[in-house]
């Protein structure tokens, strides 16, 4: 059955008048799924109690907790969810001063085969539904001990953009009802062009995020193997295209790997080839995951410097539950 945060308002209120109830219960359940954030209907006593049961029963929590390990002194937690067909994913929330962000996951595994990628490594099992996707935000946003959410990123397992349907679907949701900008909504993508063209035409401001990695074809056909379908240049375009479309600059992810994409000739050749005005680089230090030969670059100063230099701007993303395997690359859902 279509879970109920995937119905359109139409099928919602068919729904509710199949079980005789009055059509105020539509309002009334989609606040305490996206205003209240609970699935638990001892919750929602603003409804009759004989009614909750079939309400729930219409918009289950589509995950369960496995285990919820905390890294950083409490200020990140990975949380492993399982699915109603018990496949796994993980989502991982992470408070700063003031607000929170959280990043999820939209695929089970992921079909993308980046051989310096822990979810990589497990291939594509399936995709996820709208709601199981909305269901990791609203846990999310429901944590007690967290400050306001006030981003989501779509970095976890997958490659969001080869879920479009449902990805798009869930962030109606988060940026509609959920009440989170859509400026605060970040979409990775390792560079499914047609697709970021899609979503430069969808009227969201939100922010698109290419997983570039090396400057050069030659390299980023072996880190990124979907390089071979659409190569950097035509990447690089369609994140110009992005920003042109939404006026959002793009976030260009750059994972420094020790002596494989860390040299100071690609660093200005990365520089070149971006528009100071339409992007800028983030830098992210390679995380360490089992299976993965590849460490970490120590020549990260060196290669900030040569980028600056080129007038691009850059900022070092902060690693967040290194030790919990809970940052960039590291998600692999093991029970
Ligand atoms: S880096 Fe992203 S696109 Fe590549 S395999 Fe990992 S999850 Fe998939």
């Amino acid at each position: 059955m279509t879970h109920w945060l995937e119905l359109d308002p139409a099928a919602q209120a068919g729904q509710i008048a199949a079980l005789g109830f009055p059509r105020f219960r539509v309002g009334q359940l989609n606040r305490h799924l996206l205003t209240h954030h609970s699935f638990d209907p001892d919750t929602w006593t603003d409804v009759p109690k004989a009614e909750r049961a079939a309400l729930a029963e219409l918009a289950p929590n589509p995950l369960t907790v496995v285990r919820a390990p905390s890294a950083d002194d409490g200020q990140t937690i990975k949380t492993l969810w399982r699915l109603a067909d018990g496949e796994l994913v993980e989502s991982v929330l992470m408070a700063y001063p003031g607000r929170s962000t959280v990043c999820v996951s939209s695929q089970v595994g992921c079909g993308m085969g980046c051989p310096f990628c822990a979810t990589g490594q497990l291939g594509l099992r399936r995709n996820l539904t709208a709601a199981e996707i909305a269901a990791q935000v609203i846990a999310a946003a429901r944590e007690p001990a967290f400050p306001r959410l006030s981003n989501v990123v779509f970095m976890g397992m997958g490659e969001p953009l080869a879920n479009y349907g449902p990805v798009l679907a869930s962030i109606r949701l988060i940026a509609g009802p959920m009440g989170i900008s859509a400026r605060g909504i970040t979409v990775s993508t390792v560079g499914l062009v047609p697709r970021i063209d899609q979503l430069a035409k969808e009227g969201l401001p939100l922010t698109l995020a290419l997983s570039l990695h090396a400057p050069d074809d030659e390299l980023r056909d072996q880190l990124c193997p979907l390089n071979r379908r659409f190569p950097v240049a035509e990447v690089l375009a369609a994140g110009r295209r992005y920003f042109d479309a939404t006026g959002r600059r793009v976030s260009v992810e750059y994972a420094l790997i020790d002596s494989v994409n860390d040299q100071t000739w690609r660093a200005e050749r990365l520089g070149r080839a971006l528009g100071r005005r339409w992007a800028h680089v983030n830098l992210i230090g390679l995380n360490p995951t089992p299976g993965v030969k590849w460490k970490a670059s120590g020549r990260q100063a060196e290669f900030v410097k040569c980028l600056a230099a080129t007038g691009i701007s850059v900022t070092i993303r902060d690693t967040r539950g290194q030790d919990i395997a809970g940052a960039c690359g590291q998600l692999a859902a093991a029970d």
